[in-house]
């Protein structure tokens, strides 16, 4: 064989095992994001209470990875808040648990209804969010509700969004671009709602968007820069019960406050 075929075997070689290196990594990269997420789950959600079958299965399920920034990946399953552009977040994990936890599967008032039966009581519910951001709670809704409905204010987040979403398969969730003050009400009512960023008050739009028997809202509430209160609104026909759940730090809602009570 001539130096010059040699060679070129040689090149062609390396080239081989550069993609079964390669091939290798990537492999692994996406086992170890998987282990990542399982101790996620333990040690982040489980550890701090969490226990229904459905939001865990669904954490456990939905790539977090995906929704943030290339530079993010690594820290994707870390106990904390993550920028994802156009200086806003992605909550944190055990946060967007809670809130899950919260609507889906928990109880307010002694109601215990849907915590007997969180899976197939769930499938039937139909979820608005406020404040679409990276796509990620939204999908999380989606593993466990019929529909979610999600609003996103500023555009370029809406957009991209959007289209991880599709790209990921989901078929039951519908983004809007628009101003979440306002809620979407050609799509009302909702039996759940979740806010995901923090206006001073809750908006009435999305009080009477709620459905009257027994629909459920969690939002974050307070002033912006400052740690605000997690609400969670359950109302019976006119009556709107209101439980204190915790404090947290959401990035304030913008756009247009007509309505606020
Ligand atoms: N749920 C998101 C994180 C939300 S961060 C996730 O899982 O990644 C809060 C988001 O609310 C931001 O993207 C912000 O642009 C959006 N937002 C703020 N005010 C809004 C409003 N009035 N209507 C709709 N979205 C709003």
């Amino acid at each position: 064989m001539s130096k010059k075929k040699t060679a070129m075997l040689l090149f062609l070689l390396s080239i081989v095992f550069a993609a079964i290196t390669l091939g290798e990594d990537i492999m692994h990269l996406s086992k170890s994001y998987q282990a990542l997420r399982q101790e996620m789950v333990e040690n982040q959600i489980k550890a701090r209470g969490i226990t229904g079958a459905a939001v865990l299965g669904a954490m456990l399920k939905v790539e977090r990875h995906r929704f943030v920034p290339e530079i993010m990946k690594p820290l994707s399953y870390g106990d904390r808040p993550l920028p994802i552009g156009e200086g806003q977040t992605i909550s944190q994990p055990y946060i967007v648990a809670l809130m899950t936890e919260l609507i889906i599967c928990s109880s307010i008032s002694g109601e215990t209804a849907i915590k007997s039966a969180p899976s197939t009581a769930a499938k039937r519910l139909k979820v608005l969010e406020i404040g679409t951001g990276s796509g990620y709670q939204a999908a999380i809704l989606a593993e466990i509700a019929a529909e979610v409905y999600t609003i996103e204010i500023v555009e370029p987040l809406g957009v991209r969004a959007q289209k991880l979403l599709e790209e990921l398969g989901y078929k039951n969730i519908y983004v809007k671009i628009g101003d979440g003050y306002k809620g979407w009400p050609e799509k009302a009512p909702f039996d759940r709602i979740i806010v995901t960023c923090a206006p001073e008050e809750v908006p009435d739009a999305l009080l009477g968007q709620l459905a009257a028997d027994g629909g459920r809202m969690i939002i974050p509430v307070g002033e912006a820069g400052a740690t605000q209160k997690l609400v969670l609104i359950k109302r019976e026909g006119d009556k709107y019960i209101r439980d204190f759940i915790t404090y947290v730090m959401f990035v304030p809602m913008v756009g247009q406050k007509d309505g606020v009570k």
